[in-house]
This record gives structure tokens, sequence and C-alpha cells, in this order.
């Protein structure tokens, strides 16, 4: 069983042919809201993969944004532990996208800055504890901390990227990152794989995008090309793999069949709008895999070159 502890924010999302530059104001096209925060994404992803039971540890404010949020994990089936803050509103995210699939995102996390240690339900049934970095960091910090002693695989997507106490990163057993959150957690930049080096945790995934992702598990690489798809909003297309790779880790696939599965995920959520509307199910995902060819030797070979390591 997973449990994620994280965030929940109402989506507003406009579109636009460009993301506004500082100053500017742009003159957008339609306007929707979609349940999203990179918490509650993970977890309808993780739910919808249907690999392993799903529960989410959130925090929610006393208002009428809640109730979208409640209702869409309800339906993924996956279980809550919610936290009341009746001072604070809702966490809310407010999204542009462009028509081609660039996104912009500004966050007012309210009341997910609520989770407290207290709060931590009872780890002893949870194969996995999945967080990403819009809640306290002291509070990430505690629960890595206790699941680590409690014998719970800890995951965090460090996401938004920032800087993290050694003491969280000494705790995590696999830590998902895109590029730019690599980026700000090592010393010294250089290449995908020079980064990957320079991180004292057993497996660090990094996603890169259109064209993949590749892992470094203790010494080994393991590389997944993309899938092509036609994008439309790839809003979520990282939570949707975060989501996926711990629910078929969480059921014991190796971590090469998890990052395949997962990567098919976020190409079919980038193929439809919204955040946890557009992640598909496991069927789907099965589907979509079931006609999709092996990657052929040059596309890993650019995905190497690309993470600067040696052709195979
Ligand atoms: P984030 O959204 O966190 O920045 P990425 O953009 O790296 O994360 O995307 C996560 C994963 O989603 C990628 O590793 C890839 O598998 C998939 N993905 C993202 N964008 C696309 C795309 N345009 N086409 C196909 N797959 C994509």
């Amino acid at each position: 069983m997973i449990l994620v502890a994280g965030s929940a924010n109402l989506d507003f999302v406009v579109h636009a042919d460009h993301i506004p530059a500082p100053g500017e104001t742009v003159l957008g096209q339609d306007f929707s809201t979609f349940p999203g925060g990179k918490g509650a994404n993970q977890a309808v992803a993780c739910a919808r993969a249907g690999a392993a039971d799903t529960e989410m540890l959130l925090a929610l404010g006393d208002d009428a944004h809640a109730l979208p949020l409640l209702a869409s994990l309800e339906s993924a089936q996956v279980r809550l532990h919610t936290v009341h803050c009746p001072d604070q509103a809702t966490g809310c995210a407010f999204i542009c996208v462009t028509d081609n699939a660039e996104n912009a995102i500004t966050v007012a996390p309210g009341a997910n800055l609520c989770l407290q240690s207290q709060h931590l339900p009872e780890l002893q049934s949870f194969s996995h504890l999945l967080m990403q970095l819009e809640i306290p960091i002291a509070t990430v910090t505690d629960y890595a901390k206790r699941a680590q002693a409690g014998g719970v695989q800890v995951v965090l997507n460090a996401a938004p990227a920032q800087a993290l106490p050694p003491e969280l990163l000494q705790a995590v057993d696999l830590l998902v990152v895109n590029e730019g959150e690599l980026r700000a957690l090592v010393a010294h930049g250089g290449t995908v794989a020079t980064m990957l080096q320079q991180l004292d945790v057993p497996t660090v995934v990094v996603t890169l995008g259109q064209r993949g992702c590749i892992a470094r598990q203790q010494d080994d690489f393991v590389l997944q090309p993309a899938f092509t798809v036609a994008a439309v909003d790839t809003t979520g297309a990282g939570d949707t793999f975060c989501g996926t790779l711990v629910a078929h880790l969480g059921r014991g696939d190796t971590l090469a069949h998890a990052m395949r599965t997962a990567s098919a995920a976020a190409a079919l959520a980038c193929t439809a709008n919204g955040a946890q509307s557009s992640i598909p199910t496991a069927l789907e995902v099965d589907t979509f895999l079931r006609q999709q060819p092996m990657p052929d030797e040059q596309q890993i070979d650019m995905l190497r070159s690309y993470c600067g390591l040696e052709a195979s």
C-alpha cells in the first residue's frame, strides 16, 4: 500500500499564445478550473495505475475550492486522511498554458502549509511513502525520517526546485527530479550523468520531458526514451510519471519496467488538458504500450549522449 503525503490545489488554467514576460499582460483564451496539486495528482496517478492501494494525507481549507479536490480523489478511489484548516484557503495554482504546450505556474499554498508532524498516520501498513515539496520542508523531513525508521521506502519528488537539507536526502531511497530540479540539488553543474553521480541517494530518476528519462540505481544507469504523442498540455506529466512509477514499484516491478509504464502514462497525460483529469487508467496505458515498439538503439544512444554517457 502507498501513502502520498502532499499538496492539493485547485488549478485555474488559462490558455494563451505565449507566457507573459514580467510586466506584460497577455489576452488569453478559454479558462477552466481543474483539481491539481502535486500530491493529489500523484495520488490519483498512483491509484489509476491500479497496481497498489493508495492513501493520501492532505490539508484543505474550509471553502468551496476544497470540494472538487475531494471529489476527484474520491472518484479515483484514493483513501483520504484529511486535515481541516479553517483559517486557511485551500491551495490554488494559477497556470498559463501556451499553444505549444509550455506552462508557467504560480502556487498559493494556503492550507497545504498546515501539514505538521502530528498528522502522519501509522505507517506500518505502507510499503512506500511518496512526497513532494509543496508542503513545509520541515514536515517532509520529519515524515521521511519516521518512514525510514519504520522500514518504509521513502520516495521524494523534489519539486518545485529547491536545495534540500542533508538530513532529508539521507532519508530518501528514491529521488525523482526533472533536469532543473536536479541542477538545484547539486553543487556543480555539468551533464546529467555527472550531476547524478554527485547525489548520495541509492536511486535517482531524472525526467527529461519529451526526451524521456534516466535513472541511476547504485552504479547502473537505466534509460527510457519518451513515447511520441501529440502533446496539448504537459501539466501533470511529471506527477503522472511519479505516481505511476511508485505504484508499479509498490507491486514489485523492476525499475526499468516501472519507468517504461510511467513514461507511457505520462505521455498519455500530455494528450489532454488538466492535471488529474488527464491521467490515464491502467487499461489505457496497457493498450497504448501494446501498440508501441521497443525503443531502437538509435533512440537510446541519443538519450545516452544527451545525458553525457558514452554510446553503448
Ligand atoms: P515535469 O513535468 O516534472 O517537468 P517532465 O517534463 O520531465 O516532468 O516530464 C515527465 C515525463 O513525462 C518525461 O520523462 C516523459 O516520459 C513524459 N513527457 C513529458 N513531456 C512529454 C512529451 N511532450 N511527449 C511524450 N512524453 C512526455
